[in-house]
């Protein structure tokens, strides 16, 4: 059995809606009670209660307070479970030297829902083809949620636990089903062996030469957001004007992450259908984020910022297509290398001849002092990674064989880029 999990978006009617905000408000009212009367018992008798101290009052609670009741009892479990981790996280985090911050009070419009821990409670309905119901609650009070989306696994697959959380003002439920491996399993329509090269320029560079361009949102959604950020800074904080904006930027990010994740998708599952071996570079945010420079591309003010806003957002996608690709791989059959960035240095290494050719960021082109061996710098290392893939950790004797490296021509006249030739170029 394997474990996957669908999020789909909910659409309650006005008086759905208005229920479902108030068993949020309900959760995070019980969250913030149980938070303070672990605080008390500290502060009045030292003593630290557990989650189960806390569990095992519910039931009176539930006498006191009776609208707790339809939220169900194993939900209401689960949100002090969750306080339990945040305590729990906070102690690991002490015991290791850090400096972490206190489990916080939440508002409930901060609260960002609740969950159902195993099937009871809820019930999610599929029906015709791109939508279904899902059922909260039992008895007369039930309520029907009209939700759009379908998964792929088919009627065999058990749903295990729910999640419903509200974003921006939007509901969404994401179900964990229970699937059966051949439920999970992809065609593969080819068999081509791979080297991919991600990066900011071009989002992906295979080891054939062919790239697949960065998408539309990266040119047109980020100046956006860098825009409104901008206009934002200039009101005074916590002022109207400040909480529109706030709110747009909240929408765009959200849209951002969507156009984000649908490309990563389309693009990684393309991959692991035509592909029996996949190698690319294991992932170093460092790497990642100096290269941002090269590519912001309004020159002139705030550059910085919006480096480190597009940098954030784009290496986001990067992390994501790694772990797509893991496990689409799994289901395809595909075989993936993560090579080792630090050991193999794919961008600095020769292709052809396996010597190490140091580049600043800004030469775009491989050239080698050596062999000779001429590629655009991210094919380069695109096939690099993929020679490492055909002959891992111990095969190095089936690589080229490097040669003895000349220490004449190199390092001394290498000249480094500064921002604004870099900007202008791209
Ligand atoms: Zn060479």
């Amino acid at each position: 059995m394997e474990r996957r999990k669908v999020t789909f978006k909910l659409y309650p009617n006005a008086r759905q809606a208005e229920r479902l905000t108030c068993w949020v408000r309900l959760h995070c009212e019980l969250y913030n009670a149980a938070l303070q009367e672990r605080i008390e018992a500290y502060r009045k008798c030292g003593k630290s209660i557990s989650y189960y101290d806390q569990q095992n009052v519910l039931p009176e609670i539930k006498a006191a307070r009776p609208e707790l009741v339809e939220l169900g009892s194993h939900a209401l479990q689960q949100t002090l479970r969750r306080l339990d981790l945040a305590f729990a996280a906070f102690f690991r985090r002490v015991k290791a030297g850090q400096t972490p911050g206190f489990p916080r009070f939440k508002s409930s419009a901060r609260f960002s829902g609740f969950c159902y821990p195993d099937p009871a409670g809820w019930k999610l309905m599929q029906c015709g083809k791109r939508g279904g119901t899902l059922r909260l609650g039992s008895g007369k009070d039930a309520m029907s949620i009209r939700l759009r989306g379908q998964h792929r696994f088919g009627s065999e697959a058990k749903p295990n636990d729910l999640t419903i959380t509200r974003k921006n003002g939007e509901w969404f439920a994401s179900v964990t089903l229970r699937v059966q491996e051949t439920a999970c399993a992809r065609e593969r329509s080819d068999a081509q062996h791979r080297g991919i090269d991600f990066g900011i320029s071009d989002w992906a560079t295979f080891d054939n030469g062919k790239a697949i361009a960065n998408p539309r949102w990266v040119r047109e959604e980020l100046p956006k957001l860098a825009t409104l950020q901008r206009e934002r800074a200039r009101k005074r904080k916590g002022s109207l004007r400040y909480k529109r904006i706030s709110w747009q930027a909240a929408r765009l990010h959200e849209r951002i992450a969507n156009l984000r994740r649908e490309f990563v998708h389309q693009e990684t599952t393309k991959l692991v259908q035509t592909c029996a071996v996949i190698a690319t570079e294991e992932l170093a945010p460092k790497n990642m984020s100096r290269s941002a420079r090269g590519t912001v591309e309004a020159p002139g003010r705030r550059v910085r910022q919006k480096a480190g806003l597009n940098r954030e957002i784009l290496s986001a996608a990067f992390g994501m297509a790694h772990q797509m690709l893991s496990y689409k791989a799994a289901e395809a059959g595909t075989r993936l290398h993560l090579a080792n960035t630090r050991q193999l240095k794919p961008s600095q290494r020769c292709a052809k001849c396996w010597a190490t050719v140091p580049k600043t960021l800004a030469q775009r082109v491989h050239v080698c002092p050596h062999c000779g061996h001429t590629a655009p710098r991210d094919q380069n290392s695109a096939s690099v990674v993929l020679i490492d893939a055909h002959t891992p950790g111990t095969g190095v004797a089936a690589r080229p064989k490097p040669l003895p490296t000349v220490r004449s021509r190199k390092s001394k006249s290498m000249t480094r880029e500064t921002p604004a030739t870099t900007t202008q170029g791209v």
